[in-house]
């Protein structure tokens, strides 16, 4: 620790830590472990403030400058906003989603209109990407044993989570829209009250789970 700069204080770095869930703020890394960074370098700062800390992991740490390929703090200071939102915003299943399928996404391991299948219910787990409008239902179905819902992102679904990846404002209150409780069949989305469909589908479309592996459709 370089010569007259204090530690930052255990409470600080908790919360520093918590923000980013004990993994690196950049959306396309996420690995752990990390550390806490000063966005505008500490020798200019010279204080500890949490809204000028970021946890960051050593690669990404090491990738802080102007250059190209480099993360300028301007983008820094973008990621933990956003961060700051999306925690205020949406639960854990939520924020799984969009980073899983996010950085799916910006690899080009998916396409925008891949459906996500989750277990009968799970709308209410993901309800607030729904009630803004980044996701809708987009049937049920039944394999030979379970019901499932499979669920997709909306084209302005797909806008924010590239805005997210991209160090983009995420202008969350911009997609309120009204949507009834979930669960009790009055869901309004744009496509209708979605209805069960236990018989097998046309089939050829794959739908992903959260192994994040592309599977087969199993009633084709
Ligand atoms: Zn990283």
């Amino acid at each position: 620790m370089p010569e007259g700069r204090p530690a930052i204080p255990a409470e600080l770095r908790r919360r520093v830590l918590v923000e980013a869930g004990h993994r690196c703020a950049i959306p396309t890394c996420r690995r752990h472990p990390v550390d806490i960074e000063h966005i505008d370098n500490w020798a200019t700062v010279r204080e500890h403030r949490f809204e000028n800390l970021i946890a960051l992991c050593p690669t990404c740490h090491r990738r802080k400058g102007n250059g190209t390929d480099q993360i300028d703090k301007k983008s820094l200071r973008q990621y933990k906003t956003n961060l700051g939102l999306l925690n205020h915003r949406y639960g854990d299943t939520e924020r799984r989603l969009i980073e899983v399928f996010g950085n799916l996404l910006a690899k080009g391991k998916i396409p925008e209109n891949r459906t996500i299948r989750m277990g009968i219910g799970s709308d209410l787990l993901l309800w607030y990407l729904m009630q803004d409008g980044y996701l809708e239902t987009y049937r049920f179905r039944a394999d030979e044993t379970h019901p499932y819902e499979l669920f997709r992102f909306t084209q302005s679904g797909i806008a924010f989570l590239r805005r997210w990846m991209a160090a983009q404002p995420l202008d969350l209150d911009s997609q309120r829209s009204n949507i009834d409780m979930p669960g009790i069949g009055s869901v309004g989305h744009s496509n209708g009250v979605p209805q069960p469909q236990p018989s097998p589908p046309s089939g050829g479309e794959e739908d992903w789970t959260a192994t994040g592996l592309p599977n087969s459709d199993r009633s084709a």
